[in-house]
């Protein structure tokens, strides 16, 4: 931690030289400061937070020209020993072997924590923004290390005795607010429904469940009306940008439409699923298993015991593979064990992960659907042989490929159906009085002068 003691020290000498009265001074704006940090209602925080985050890379002139984090200014006031604990805010162009150079960590920890990464596959996944811990011990040994993403995802990274890392996600489940808004169409759909207050990744997700229904672009007209409830999750008052879409109504000139979630799935008002059941294995047929989904299986190269989170299916190189289902590609990334692999995401709930892979046929954030050739399968990363590893996540989770309850459902079972009718009415009615008040509110707004 050479180079943050090094600011630490350059700014507690700079301290040291100054009047008294600015020392106060100082103390004083770090006080305000981090007030402004706990403050609940400010959507600032966040951005305050990453601007005062000290630069790695400053010289000791420099940071003591740089604003400095309030947590520093009390340390220093204090005289106290600063804690082990050092954070980072990662920064446009950082790549984990970069910052790991600047924290002193050695390669051989950094491909510890890729190993143990092969579990849970985050450490891919790291942009500006997010937050990265580290805890060494008295010999400066990296004990522990913590990766946050926005205010909900965490993985925690501890050292185990024998060398290696044991590897933890944390997922904060917050609270889910309901939210209804009601509009009309003028221009696209999608900025006609954020102007009536939803997000663009909720209008999004609406003209993706819809698809095969309609055609917005083509079917939508000026004055067309339409209704929606969603759930938003918020954390400690923060919205975390994950939401999900629970109805939808559209009265439109050439079409009406709906949509309900219900038991994780969507349906029309009538009940009729709107989801497009999954292909059980993304090859075109059936090959044989090598290696079974197990949470405690013994690593046939490591020989320890880590969870296999997908199925093996023994490949010749270059076989086809196929995407499990409809969505978005999330991911097309080599990783050092896993090596190519693709992820796919299906809607908020499902995502399938395709590794060892040959060659991706799809970029990220491209739209893909069911039995679409994504790749060519391989040998790459760390593997006994080429194979495709598949992997399927509900809410998160890695479950079995082969034998998950995946929506393969038309109907709402006939007990369930009362319920889901009352959930419909409860809805509809919502959405009709919201849209009800705002036709009213219109007509007022006209006839004012
Ligand atoms: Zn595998």
């Amino acid at each position: 931690m050479k180079v943050v003691t090094s600011v630490l020290n350059g700014f507690r000498s700079f301290v040291v030289q100054l009047p008294r009265l600015h020392k106060i001074l100082l103390l004083l704006a770090a006080l305000i400061l981090s007030g402004a940090l706990v403050s609940p209602s400010s959507s600032a925080p966040e951005r305050i937070r990453k601007s005062i985050e000290l630069p790695l890379s400053l010289s000791d002139a420099e940071a003591a020209q740089a604003l400095p984090a309030p947590e520093v200014l009390v340390a220093a006031g204090q005289d106290a020993e600063p804690e082990h604990e050092q954070s980072y805010i990662v920064r446009k162009g950082d790549t984990l072997s970069k910052i790991f150079e600047v924290f002193r960590i050695p390669q051989a920890t950094m491909y510890k924590l890729l190993e143990a990464d092969l579990d849970v596959l985050a450490l891919d996944t790291i942009r500006p923004g997010h937050r990265l811990e580290f805890d060494f011990n008295d010999k400066q040994l990296l004990t522990r290390f913590t990766f946050k993403s926005g205010l909900t995802y965490k993985v925690v990274f501890s050292r185990e005795k024998v060398g290696s890392f044991e590897v933890k996600e944390h997922i904060a489940k917050g609270q889910w607010r309901r939210e209804v808004f009601a509009g009309e169409v003028h221009g696209s759909f999608h900025l006609s429904a954020k102007k009536a207050g939803t997000t663009l990744a909720e209008a999004y997700s609406i003209t993706t469940l819809l698809k095969e229904r309609v055609k917005f672009r083509r079917d939508a007209r000026a004055g067309d009306k339409f209704q929606v409830v969603v759930s938003r999750q918020y954390v400690k008052d923060q919205p975390t940008g994950n939401s999900k879409v629970e109805g939808f109504r559209y009265q439109g000139k050439t079409r009406t439409l709906s949509a309900f979630l219900f038991n994780e799935s969507y349906y029309d008002e009538k009940g009729r699923s709107l989801e497009k059941a999954f292909q059980r294995i993304p090859l075109k047929k059936r090959y044989r298993i090598s290696s079974s989904f197990n949470p405690r299986r013994r690593h046939p190269i490591t020989k320890k015991i880590r969870p296999h989170n997908g199925t093996d299916f023994p490949l010749r190189i270059g076989t086809p593979v196929l995407s499990a289902g409809d969505g978005v590609v999330s991911r097309v990334i080599r990783h050092r064990y896993a090596g190519l692999y693709i992820e796919i995401k299906h809607g908020y709930k499902y995502r399938t992960r395709y590794l060892h892979l040959s060659k991706a046929l799809v970029r990220k954030g491209q739209k893909v659907s069911r039995g679409q050739r994504i790749a060519l399968s391989g040998n790459s990363g760390r593997s006994t042989g080429p194979h495709l590893h598949y992997e399927f996540h509900i809410n998160n989770r890695p479950v079995n490929p082969m034998t998950a309850k995946i929506p393969v459902v038309k109907t709402i079972a006939s007990s369930k159906k009362g319920a889901f009718r009352q959930q419909v009415a409860r809805q509809s009615k919502l959405m009709q009085q919201l849209q009800a008040e705002q036709a009213v509110a219109r007509v007022a707004e006209n006839d004012a002068p």
